[in-house]
């Protein structure tokens, strides 16, 4: 069966594949956009899974707030949080509980406070800094000879791991950058790529000659500006109901739009009028004027394929890992040793078999009833994906012996939750900027109205995420004006 939504001639057919946030924020700013301008536009959200969130998932149990993927957003990118405010829910943002802030590392078998006033892995408070045990004294001073190291020349892109031996050396690189940075990208940091990742620190180095003289300018500057009073001061925001409150909120709004769930995209095939049959896995084809594919590269590569073998060889390069997230509750007078922080960071190479531990009701309100604390272990990543193989009893089974190892927490949890993100992790590697630009560019000549975007490119935060999907929505639009698909 063929079926179109074009009910008058000038109507065109949008299809968003994906609904996790990128294809969710891409049918909301094309739908906002529609009802400024009155664009005919019908607009279908395809989603295989039988949710919408892909990454993003919460789930509430007897008082239990628990993140099965994202629990938080940098608030630098202001992105999501203007997405909550425009959708209502603004005042459901929350911070974290930063009078509880403090951070450990795993150093030697040891918890090991990561001293006060390190800023995005960089030092900014001498003292705390230099009575700190978790760096030796021969570490800190060649952390101390970022001030006087020359900044790189030029803007060739190099991997995270090279960029922070060169100027912090490689103690920091192992024991605090590499197991703190990992938190977000789950990536080798020999592989990682510093221009997709964490460009600031280039631009830093370049306009101050150091991170440290960088930093410290920052942090002055930001000293003069009026401090917001709210508890959404703090670096991290997630939202009351969990991060899934977000996914709620963008399918109501969506209301007028078309969304099957449970529905996959099986195919994709060019018509002779410039226009693209989708086939979906429940028998329908909709004729598309133009598609954005909000789904991870290797299901792109898939589907694009048969139209251009070219961009289907170019996605497959973008790699990928495997991790889960292990959740536990327990009851607060079973635990001896009473918690304080919001969790820890392991570095690999302490080789344990979990990466990090978030203390997730200690970290946001509204987490757990107040006679229970829930936790949150990560395993997987780079060279561990073998954790994510083993059956759930045994993944719980491995991080309970952690934690009693390393938190001396022998209580049972009075529940677990495991969440498996099999290649969930795309892995920006040193150059992926260009492979990015070079993808989209033979896209335009190749495939003209199908657009690629989500957390493969060009940023996997939920900030970066919602801003590629209204940036792309405002692509299409240009895209189906010049081409005068509106006359
Ligand atoms: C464990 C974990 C923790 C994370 N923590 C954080 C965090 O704390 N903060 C943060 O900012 N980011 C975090 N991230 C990253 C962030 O969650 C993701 O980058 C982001 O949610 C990806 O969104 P997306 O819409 O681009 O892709 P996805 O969420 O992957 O959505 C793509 C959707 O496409 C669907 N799909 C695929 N193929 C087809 C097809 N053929 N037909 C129809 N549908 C299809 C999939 O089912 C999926 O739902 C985390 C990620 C993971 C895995």
């Amino acid at each position: 069966m063929t079926y179109s939504t074009t009910t008058q001639s000038q109507t065109k057919n949008i299809v968003i594949i994906g609904g996790g946030i990128t294809g969710l924020s891409a049918a909301y700013y094309l739908k906002k956009e529609q009802r400024a301008t009155g664009y005919p536009l019908s607009i279908t959200l395809i989603e295989a899974g039988d949710k919408l969130g892909g990454k993003i998932t919460t789930e509430k149990v007897d008082g239990f707030t628990i993140e099965g993927g994202p629990d938080c957003f940098l608030r630098q990118k202001p992105w999501a949080a203007e997405l909550a405010e425009e959708l209502g829910i603004g005042e459901d943002l929350i911070g974290t509980n930063d009078d509880k802030r403090r951070v450990y590392v795993l150093a030697n078998g040891k918890l090991t406070p990561l001293p006060d006033g390190v800023m995005l892995i960089i030092p900014t408070k001498i003292m705390p800094f230099a009575l700190s045990p978790l760096i030796s004294l021969p570490g800190k001073i060649r952390m101390g000879m970022d001030l006087f190291i020359p900044p790189f020349k030029g803007g060739d892109d190099e991997s995270v791991g090279d960029f922070i031996r060169r100027r912090l050396g490689k103690e920091a690189l192992y024991k605090i950058a590499e197991p703190l940075m990992s938190g977000i990208h789950v990536s080798d940091p020999e592989k990682q790529s510093l221009l997709a990742t964490f460009p600031r620190f280039r631009n830093i180095e370049q306009k101050h000659g150091s991170l440290i003289k960088g930093m410290l300018a920052q942090k002055k500057a930001a000293s003069h500006q009026p401090k917001p009073s709210s508890k959404l001061n703090s670096l991290f925001i997630s939202l009351k109901n969990g991060v899934e409150q977000l996914i709620n909120s963008l399918e109501n709004a969506l209301n007028d739009c078309r969304i099957y769930k449970s529905t996959k995209v099986e195919s994709i095939n060019p018509t002779t009028e410039n226009k693209y049959n989708v086939q979906l896995s429940n028998g329908e084809t909709i004729v598309a004027d133009a598609i954005i594919m909000a789904i991870p590269s290797f299901n792109a590569a898939e589907l694009i394929q048969p139209i251009s073998s070219n961009i289907a060889t170019q996605l497959e390069t973008i790699p990928y890992v495997s991790t889960a997230t292990i959740s536990m509750a327990f009851r607060k007078q079973d635990i001896l040793k009473p918690f304080s922080g919001f969790g820890f960071v392991i570095p690999s190479t302490e080789n344990r078999d979990i990466s990090a531990c978030t203390w997730s009701s200690i970290k946001f309100d509204n987490r757990a009833p107040d006679d229970h604390l829930l936790l949150r272990c990560f395993v997987g990543g780079p060279g561990k994906e073998a954790m994510v193989a083993l059956d759930d009893e045994e993944m719980v089974r491995t991080a309970h012996k952690e934690l009693s190892l390393i938190l001396g927490l022998n209580a049972d949890p009075v529940f677990t939750r495991v969440y498996r993100w099999e290649k969930a992790n795309p892995q920006y590697e040193v150059g992926h900027l260009e492979r990015v630009q070079e993808i989209f560019s033979t896209c335009l000549q190749e495939t003209p109205g199908i657009y690629l975007t989500g957390s493969a490119y060009e940023g996997v935060g939920i900030p970066d995420c919602v801003n590629q999907g209204k940036k792309t929505a405002a692509q299409l639009l240009e895209y189906i004006q010049k081409e005068q698909v509106f006359a």
